[in-house]
């Protein structure tokens, strides 16, 4: 008997705004465990929440972006239930009226992955664990959060991965998150349950939580639809259990039953009064939307004529992104910009991160200045390397990083001199090539290169040298 995975993911994403959900202190993650707190976020008694605009407008932009209809009302919900992390012993969040809904995002399949619901709430404290003590940090307590959640039409783990990453990629592109999963920034929890073929539900839908990367994401689902399908198969029933992936043993474990809606008590929250949202605050979000990642990257295939390949490594990165455009706009040619960008300032930057956060000490102005002597031909491809790399490496300008004599052209008659003199001056090189080494031409290209000031054109080289050992 077959069965098929049906599969609805529920994320958390932290909102990047500067204050918390209800109180005015820091939202950054980190810092001196507990000294970023007030009594509001630590729920002490005649406390009061007061809610935060810029939370609403996040939200609003981040639910636009995902294509979902936009509620009328702010209405906050409690949602009860006791947790050392949760000192108010409620979180304040939203019950039936979510802020946004019915929204989707497209794979490259063509196929939606439906957004059921998003909706605000506020993150709880952390718990740190030491040998056998337990110490509370509430920094994080109060941090906005929206949860995202889909319909359970996830059909495969690959499915779950590149909606994942898409709703990364949209959320960091908006501004709204950075989407740190391992900081905490975007945590999942992934239904799981098994249909057969005629499309009936099978066994019973078990939820997996707090999961913080796409590869435990896959494998929790690789795992839950294995433990699943053997116990039906085996005629067992199923109950409907939480359960967490064990990284160590790459099991998934169960933790506790699964608590049912009725057990948090929801109820409006009293503290917060409900609030209109008006069409205009919605339509100046609409306006202010950035180009969403799909739409820059469909713009550079199209428009800007950069292949797929590469188009695809810098899309999703707003600094790099900018960083390009401007330095197009200043005059220099699109293939030489993005080749330069992606060969040497990604190998340059090497973490997902660096490319991120995009701090480099070449403006675009100096790309622009280096690659219109690319493109004019006074320099070539290699001498366009080395010389970004030395600003990447030295912080200096253009000008000190590439001499006058570099900028004169080499004329083929002095590419034939240098070449043989590479060959009188390095005998044994010439004497291994011979005797069938053909890494020993590498020496020779390094003295090309270097009598030249970089300005050889090594293919041409070759051939020479090629000619002239014959
Ligand atoms: P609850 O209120 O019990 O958490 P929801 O209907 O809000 O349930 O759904 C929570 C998540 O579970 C959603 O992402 C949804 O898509 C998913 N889900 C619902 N039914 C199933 C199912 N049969 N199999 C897998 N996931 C499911
Ligand atoms: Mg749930
Ligand atoms: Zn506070």
């Amino acid at each position: 008997m077959n069965f098929n995975l049906v599969c609805g993911i529920e994320t958390h994403v932290e909102l990047n705004t500067l204050s918390k959900i209800f109180c005015g202190c820091s939202s950054a993650y980190g810092g001196e465990p507990n000294s970023r707190c007030c009594p509001i976020c630590t729920g002490q008694p005649g406390a009061l929440p007061f809610l935060n605009k810029k939370v609403i407008s996040f939200a609003v932009r981040a639910g636009l972006a995902l294509n979902c209809k936009i509620s009328e009302r702010v209405v906050l919900d409690r949602k009860n239930y006791f947790y050392p992390d949760l000192p108010k012993g409620y979180q304040i969040s939203q019950h039936k009226t979510p802020l946004c809904k019915d929204g989707y995002i497209l794979l490259d399949s063509g196929k939606r992955v439906n957004i059921k619901r998003l909706h605000i709430e506020e993150d709880a404290g952390k718990l740190v664990h030491d040998e056998g003590v337990t110490f509370i940090d509430y920094n994080r307590s109060g941090v906005p959060l929206i949860e995202i959640v889909t319909e359970p039409n996830v059909s495969s783990a690959e499915e779950a991965e590149e909606y994942i990453s898409k709703l990364q990629e949209i959320m960091r592109g908006i501004g709204v998150s950075n989407c740190k999963m391992q900081e905490g920034g975007m945590r999942h929890d992934v239904n799981v349950s098994l249909k057969s073929d005629d499309g009936k539900i099978v066994g019973e839908r078990c939820e997996i939580k707090n999961l913080n990367s796409i590869a435990n994401v896959v494998k929790a689902i690789y795992c839950e639809q294995k433990r699943q399908s053997e116990a039906l198969l085996k005629g067992e029933v199923l109950q409907r259990v939480t359960l967490r992936y064990d990284e160590k043993s790459a099991k998934t474990v169960q933790t506790r039953q699964k608590e049912n809606e009725n057990d948090y008590r929801y109820f409006p929250e009293p503290d917060c009064p409900i609030i209109k949202i008006e069409k205009e605050f919605i339509d100046e979000i609409a306006q202010s939307m950035p180009e969403l990642p799909n739409q820059r990257l469909l713009r550079y295939i199209r428009e800007l004529k950069i292949d797929e390949n590469s188009a695809k490594k810098i899309y999703k990165y707003n600094g790099v992104c900018r960083f390009i455009e401007d330095t197009i706009k200043l005059g220099a040619s699109v293939k030489n910009t993005v080749n330069l960008t992606v060969g040497c300032i990604f190998s340059h930057l090497e973490s997902e991160d660096a490319k991120i956060n995009f701090n480099i000490c070449v403006t675009a102005d100096s790309m622009a200045k280096l690659i219109a002597l690319l493109d004019g031909k006074k320099i070539n491809v290699t001498l366009a390397q080395t010389t970004l790399i030395k600003m990447l490496k030295s912080g200096k300008k253009l000008e000190e990083c590439i001499l006058p004599e570099q900028l004169s052209g080499l004329s083929d008659d002095e590419l034939i001199k240098i070449c043989a003199r590479a060959i009188s001056e390095n005998a044994k090189a010439v004497a291994d090539f011979k005797a069938g080494k053909q890494k020993a031409l590498k020496a020779l290209f390094g003295f090309i290169k270097k009598q030249s000031l970089g300005k050889a054109d090594l293919i041409k080289a070759e051939k020479i040298l090629l000619d002239l050992l014959k």
